[in-house]
Formats: C-alpha cells, structure tokens, sequence
C-alpha cells in the first residue's frame, strides 16, 4: 500500500522525533485527533506514522496520548479509512 502525505508518498515511517519526557505538546496544540471508532480497522498504519509516542493501539481500540500528540494531522492523513478526524482544540 502507498500512504501519501499532503501528495507525497511516504515509503517508511517518520523517525520519531522526541520522546514523552521531553515533549509537552498539549499546551500549545490548536487541534487533536478525534477517532471515528466504526471506521476504524485496526491496521496500525496511523500508530507507524505518527512522529510521536502518541498513539497507543491494542486490537482495533486506538487511543491518544494528549500530552504528547502535536496535533500535526499525520495519523488523519495516512489514516484510508478516514476514521481519525482533526478537531480544534477550542470544540474538543
Ligand atoms: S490508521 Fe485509521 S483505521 Fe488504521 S488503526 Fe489508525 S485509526 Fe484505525
Ligand atoms: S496528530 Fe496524530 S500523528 Fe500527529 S502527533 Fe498527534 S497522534 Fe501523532
């Protein structure tokens, strides 16, 4: 499968770019991820995304780590399915 970003294809996944220790992301994030859980498949492409430890997979349950996520859009754009929707942060 080719995942495109913003036209782009993307052939690996991002190098992660910091760590949960170091990041704290959620003070200054002006949208978040948002799942549709009953689009949702569970094929793990947005958890080898994203350029953070922010998303936390186990079956087809995603979760994120709002204390790291950046709110960049990555997961919701590789994401086929259309299940993870950016919202701002005011409406979240
Ligand atoms: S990329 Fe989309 S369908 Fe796949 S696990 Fe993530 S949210 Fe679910
Ligand atoms: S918006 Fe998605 S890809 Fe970007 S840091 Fe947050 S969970 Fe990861």
């Amino acid at each position: 499968m080719t995942v495109k970003l913003h036209g782009r294809a993307l052939s690996e996944p991002m190098a992660w770019t910091s760590t949960a220790e170091d990041s704290t992301a959620g003070s200054w994030r002006n949208q978040r991820p948002q799942l549709i859980e009953a689009k949702c498949t569970g094929c793990n492409v947005c958890w080898k995304f994203c350029p953070e430890p922010a998303i936390d997979i186990v079956g087809k349950k995603v979760a994120f780590d709002l204390n790291v996520c950046k709110g960049c859009g990555v997961c919701a754009e590789v994401c086929a399915p259309g299940a993870i929707e950016m919202v701002p942060e005011e409406s979240a």
